[in-house]
């Protein structure tokens, strides 16, 4: 299957809907069965058939379907959004007296959920540097049902060994889950290294418009139908037909969106990189990554999401360098069309948590868009004139 198939095609059955090139809306809560034979089968195996939405529905499995492709899983299940993913893969695998081994430094809301949902409900969370996988070997205890990866995390773009730690989780009977957000399946396939499931925040750039909260969770048969049977269907947060229609359609410019993402960001980088207000770059790219054999042998396509450190006094010039900036919008999240700059020196919590895991206060991240390169590149210096 390549590419192209895949997000033209895969799961379109059009002359189930009047030879009409896109999907309908599938808006329907319910499904009705020609007869009660029927109806039991269906009811028996809602995994595989349509009963209610909250289970399958017609327009969102074709989603899911080309996400399962993309990621070379058999099969994925959406959700209301990527922090549910995650919550959904780590629920369904874990019980009290359980631990879950999770890497330093991972999306806020995925450590709050090790940190306050998990204590609550009887699970240990052990929070590891896993640049090295001799260190998540070490981090394992009998207990250990879990290791939860970000490879890189969207911060500062640590990357985990990936195939090496798979291959001691499954040693061990330990479940793997990853958030691939930051890659995409275009640029990094976790299950070809032996990780059971793999996470997305298709907020992100699957969708890319930054007009829909999807999630999306890729694996086994198994091990999906386990998420369904247990989280999926017990907590209801589903991906509605409409947003799933949406990501469809944001879905089939990604290849091109990463290709453009990809070109301006190395322009941009390369400006950065040597600018003197610039202390150092943070991006899973070869020129700024302190693991340029584990790019290497893991990422295969770069994006715009990088951080930077600027060489600053104080808090009030990164303040001023933000607010001079007028193409860069200010705001949280990343992968959409527009270019988008966070620092996190002040923001809520992430400062103090980011502080405890090592993160510079100075760190600046940026989400590069559509824009043209010049453009972008004019606005940073509009930003550091500021300083
Ligand atoms: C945004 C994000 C999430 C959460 O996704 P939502 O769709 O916002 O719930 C999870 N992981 C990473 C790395 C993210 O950036």
């Amino acid at each position: 299957m390549d590419l192209s198939w895949i997000i033209n095609h895969l799961g379109e059955e059009r002359d189930r809907y009047f030879d009409a090139v896109i999907p309908p809306i599938v808006q329907s809560a319910i499904f009705a069965h020609p007869d009660i034979a029927t109806m039991r089968a269906r009811l028996a195996d809602e995994f595989n058939a349509h009963v209610y939405t909250r289970g399958q529905n017609p327009t969102v499995e074709i989603v899911a379907k080309k996400l399962a492709a993309l990621e070379g899983a058999e099969r994925a299940l959406m959700f209301g959004s990527g922090a549910a993913a995650v919550a959904a893969g780590m629920l369904a695998n874990v019980r009290a007296g359980d631990e879950v081994l999770c890497v330093e430094k991972p999306y806020f809301w995925t450590g709050q959920l090790v940190r306050k949902l998990l204590a609550q409900c009887g699970v240990r969370g052990v929070f590891v540097d896993a640049r090295e996988a001799a260190d998540v070997e070490a981090a394992i205890t009998p207990a250990t049902r879990l290791i939860v990866l970000e490879s890189p995390n969207s911060l500062t773009f640590e990357q985990q060994e990936l195939s090496a730690i798979a291959h001691i989780a499954k040693a061990r009977g330990i479940v793997t889950l990853i958030d691939n957000s930051y890659a995409t399946p275009l640029g990094q396939s976790p299950i070809a290294h032996g990780i059971d499931l793999v996470a997305h925040s298709a907020t992100k750039y699957l969708n890319g418009h930054s007009d829909v909260l999807a999630g999306a969770l890729c694996g086994s048969e198994v091990m999906m139908r386990k998420v369904f049977d247990g989280p999926y269907m017990t907590l209801g947060a589903i991906l509605s037909p409409f947003d799933a229609w949406l990501l469809l359609r944001g879905l089939r410019t990604l290849p091109v969106r990463l290709e453009r993402i990809a070109a301006t960001t190395t322009m941009v980088l390369a400006h950065l990189a040597r600018h003197q207000r610039v202390r150092r770059v943070y991006a899973p790219v070869t020129a700024h990554t302190t693991q340029p054999d584990l790019t290497a042998s893991q990422i295969h396509h770069a994006n715009g999401l990088f951080s930077i450190e600027l060489d600053v006094p104080d808090i009030a010039a990164i303040d001023r360098f933000c607010n001079a900036l007028k193409r860069f919008l200010m705001a949280a999240s990343w992968g959409g069309f527009e270019s988008l700059v966070f620092p996190i020196a002040g923001v809520r919590d992430w400062g103090s948590l980011s502080a405890a895991a090592g993160v510079p206060v100075n760190l600046i991240r940026f989400s590069i868009g559509l824009e043209a390169p010049e453009v972008l590149i004019a606005d940073l210096e509009r930003g550091f004139a500021a300083i």
